[in-house]
């Protein structure tokens, strides 16, 4: 049996982060990765999408070319080669990380792991077919580990349709697209949530015909249902299809039957079919043997500190169902081993025995072409909980620097308690929403009031006034 101070298993930003802040701490580390480090984000979420997204932006500028003087403009797009360049970025980042868990303190074991008591955990080959017991990296042969904490940081799996006919044909989910060595001619994508609407956007920007069926009443339910209505609006001008409040029934040979609103039973044929209805916490049966509380739907039971219900598990990021974000894991990873530190003998002089925990405001974007962003309630929200409060709004079309990039698309409510008092919320659409509301975040994280923001100088001409100019209303 090895022992060592901290297990963590999993390496996405949650696992990967949380073992760089142990590790310099001075507590030695094993982590297990069935897959390729860098988790999800990096090798099927975050990174390859906004490698593509990258390219849409282009593509869509070109299309405007003729907007800037360039008249005739002809380029032929090669899609394998995006899928490239998405390759090499995903490499270059994966061995970024690779280099920061070859810190002395962590042992990298590629493999499965799995729960075969409370604090102790087997790892066993990634390949589920192999039902071997093996250790590679600085770690010994032995593939049994315990320690007084454990990470649990296994992210999330993509949710599917229960229909009542399975599918007789390959529908694909967020990674099996971004596989894809062809552009597809057309793509039904089921669900209008945050991977739904990038996706739609991207690939319509490439040139695919997208059609979206969304259960609900309006894309993107977590924003604004103001914002999130004008940028649909954006996605049906450049040609996506939306038939919102439509249940899907059957998918049969690459066509999907929905019900509309209406009750009328209508079909689309696309020869792709991407399921995006969400994500769920990756939970396996022999967490039992852990003793903590979890359930299938809403993940890992965690408390503050991200502690589950047994003392020295831990559970962060996307297992544990909380804010299915790659910065929200990166931060509940700090939150965690500061209270390991504070809970373990952390050596006297370690700079972390002393880590803050961050901020707990989390902002969060949508990166389809223009991009959405928001951060704290919407006006629903509010309304809804009875609190009282102020929305001041700026638009795109007004500012300098806006209209100079003809990014004139775009709003920015800015949510306040009365007075001009402290800021609740922010959400935005159009060109660099996410800078504008990561700004407000920052100052939300300080409990600034809208009087203080309006005395606050920003840079001209910058999107960034429009910020501003929204808190000058
Ligand atoms: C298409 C898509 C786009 C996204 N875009 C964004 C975005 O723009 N911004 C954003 O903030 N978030 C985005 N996300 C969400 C983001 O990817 C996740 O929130 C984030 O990856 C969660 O991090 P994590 O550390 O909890 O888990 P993950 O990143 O999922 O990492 C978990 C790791 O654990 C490993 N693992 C699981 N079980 C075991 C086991 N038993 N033994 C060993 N290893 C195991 C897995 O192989 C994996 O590498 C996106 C997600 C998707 C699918």
């Amino acid at each position: 049996m090895n022992r060592t101070d901290l297990i963590i298993i999993g390496a996405g930003p949650g696992g990967y982060r949380a073992a760089e802040l142990a590790a310099k701490a001075g507590l030695k580390v094993v982590v297990f990765e069935a897959g390729h480090v860098g988790g999800t984000c990096l090798n099927e979420g975050c990174i390859p999408t906004k490698s593509f997204a990258r390219n849409a932006e282009i593509m869509q500028t070109l299309k405007e070319a003729s907007l800037f003087g360039m008249n005739n403009l002809s380029f032929d797009f090669d899609f394998r080669q995006v899928v490239a360049r998405k390759d090499e970025v995903l490499a270059q980042l994966r061995s970024g990380i690779e280099t920061l868990l070859s810190h002395p303190n962590v042992t990298l074991v590629h493999g499965h792991a799995r729960f075969v008591g409370p604090h102790t955990v087997e790892a066993f080959s990634a390949d589920p077919h192999t039902e071997e017991a093996f250790s590679v990296g600085s770690g010994s042969a032995a593939a049994q580990y315990t320690a007084p904490f454990i990470i649990i940081a296994t992210g999330s799996v993509p949710k599917a349709l229960r229909l009542q006919e399975p599918a007789n044909c390959r529908v694909l989910d967020s990674s099996d697209l971004l596989q894809l060595d062809h552009l597809p001619e057309s793509l039904c994508i089921i669900g209008a949530g945050v991977i739904g609407m990038e996706f739609a956007s991207i690939f319509s920007a490439f040139g695919t015909k997208v059609t979206v069926v969304e259960f609900l009443k309006e894309c993107l339910p977590a924003l604004d249902s103001d914002i999130a209505k004008r940028l649909r609006k954006v996605l049906e001008k450049r040609g996506v299809a939306f038939h919102l409040q439509c249940a899907v029934t059957g998918i049969k040979d690459k066509e999907v039957t929905f019900t509309d609103k209406k009750g009328k039973e209508q079909t689309v044929e696309a020869e792709e079919v991407l399921m995006a209805v969400g994500r769920a916490p990756r939970v396996s049966d022999d967490f039992q043997l852990a003793g903590f509380d979890f359930d299938t739907r809403t993940g890992i039971k965690v408390d503050d500190h991200y502690e589950t219900t047994v003392p020295g598990i831990y559970a962060i990021g996307d297992v544990n169902g909380r804010q299915m974000l790659a910065h929200a894991a990166e931060a509940q990873a700090k939150i965690a081993v500061t209270h390991i530190l504070h809970t373990s003998d952390a050596p006297a002089n370690s700079p972390f025995s002393t880590l803050n925990s961050p901020c707990t405001v989390v902002p969060a974007a949508i990166f389809t072409h223009p991009e959405a962003a928001c951060v704290g309630p919407t006006e629903d929200q509010l309304k809804e909980q009875g609190i009282a409060y102020e929305c001041r709004k700026a638009f795109h079309r007004a500012n300098g620097k806006a209209l100079a990039m003809n990014e004139t698309e775009g709003m920015l409510k800015l949510l306040s308690e009365p007075d001009a008092g402290r800021i609740l919320g922010c959400h935005a659409f159009g060109a660099h929403a996410a800078d504008m509301v990561q700004e407000v975040s920052v100052l939300m994280c300080r409990d600034t009031t809208v009087t203080q923001l309006r005395d606050m100088v920003h840079i001209h001409p910058t999107l960034s006034e429009i910020v501003l100019a929204a808190a000058e209303q």
